[in-house]
């Protein structure tokens, strides 16, 4: 699955993954850097050799995206706000922020935080490849240290176009958000300016493809894409949080939840329990002790014909922090932790009893009302 992602490292005390889909453009940037910008760049230089320096300047492209990405959650946890990870994907990465900052100021000094690092790597490497030059080192070195120089300069400026969720939209925001006080306003501002950037950028993309650069094209409709659709979520979850503040977990979760027992039988559980009341995944229970959540995915995985002698306390989600919720935090809670939590549902309990249940849908059912 395209949205799976593995942990690579923990720094800053920041856990770093990576998602799978980061690998299909990891390829990508070695072709293009193979085939298109080394045969140029450097010519003369064999082809099998060109590889390597596509590979070596496709990991040192990925490590200064961390850079970038850890300079921002740099700046919010000084300022207190908790960052529970960065995922690399297709354009580099994203922080992930439990919360949105309080501030107009701390947004902004969070927001710069990327591109001055991505600016900062660009100038480092533009003039340690000039250094290089001038001593007289191999070529592929200063072929490779040259490209890193020119893309840490393009990341550090595509991302302080104004349009939100892009750096320079959430500085946009924070701006907006200082002179107006109305974070609300200012994110539909930002994000509408990031919508009308996408189009831009979508625009120039089929200018290109007519005008016969395919690759180049087709990356910006990718990233236009990409940037129109982060521009809408963005701006709906902003409304979803300050909507919901208030509402607790207890006021709309599932009271009377139907549990399954741990020691059931697959084929009874398919039977009897999914395609009886045909919801996604049962909370398991061993006496009245919560074991964990047992998710059709889950039964899909194990072959049909051990269903008849497999269990579900063999298959089921473990009992974990993120399947959990007490019943009297805030909504907003609810929702971070069932975006992380990949089962779209929470088990809700009270001194370690389940007591309800609540789903990404009952949530969004309130919205839609
Ligand atoms: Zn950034």
């Amino acid at each position: 699955m395209l949205t799976k992602s593995f942990k690579l490292i923990t720094l800053l005390g920041i856990p770093v993954t990576v998602s799978w889909s980061w690998f299909i453009i990891f390829g990508l940037v070695v072709y293009t850097l193979a085939t298109g910008y080394f045969p140029i760049a450097a010519p003369e230089i064999a082809p099998p050799l060109r590889l390597l320096m596509a590979l070596i300047s496709a990991v040192l492209l990925f490590a200064c995206l961390l850079a970038h990405e850890l300079s921002h959650s740099y700046v919010a946890q000084r300022n207190k706000l908790p960052i529970s990870g960065i995922t690399l994907f297709i354009f580099g990465g994203v922080a992930h922020l439990e919360q949105e900052p309080e501030d107009p100021g701390v947004e902004f000094k969070m927001a710069i935080a990327g591109p001055i690092m991505s600016l900062a790597l660009g100038i480092f490497f533009y003039f340690l490849s000039a250094n290089l030059y001038s001593f007289g080192a191999p070529k592929f070195l200063f072929s490779i240290t040259g490209y890193l120089a020119y893309l840490n300069f393009g990341v550090g400026l595509f991302n302080l176009l104004p349009g939100f969720p892009l750096d320079g939209g959430r500085i946009m925001r924070s701006l907006i958000w200082k002179l107006s006080n109305d974070l609300r306003r200012a994110t539909m501002i930002a994000s509408s300016l990031g919508k009308g950037m996408a189009y831009i950028l979508i625009g120039l993309g089929l200018v290109g493809i007519f005008q016969g650069t395919l690759i180049n094209g087709l990356w910006l409709i990718f990233v236009g894409l990409f940037l129109n659709q982060a521009a809408e979520m963005s701006y709906r979850s902003v409304l979803i949080k300050r909507f919901l503040t208030g509402i607790k977990v207890r006021n709309l979760m599932t009271k009377n939840v139907i549990a399954v027992p741990a020691d059931i039988l697959l084929s009874a559980l398919v039977e009897k329990y999914f395609f009886k009341y045909r919801f996604a995944s049962f909370p398991v229970l061993s006496d009245d002790t919560l074991l964990g959540l047992v998710t059709f995915h889950d039964i899909k995985e194990v072959p049909k014909e051990e269903w008849g002698s497999r269990r579900a306390s063999e298959v089921m989600l473990q009992l974990k922090d993120d399947l959990l919720i007490h019943e009297d935090e805030e909504i907003a809670v609810a929702l971070q932790k069932i975006a992380h939590n990949q089962v779209g549902r929470l088990l809700v309990i009270d001194d370690d009893k389940l007591i309800g249940i609540i789903s990404q849908r009952d949530i969004m059912k309130l919205l839609e009302s």
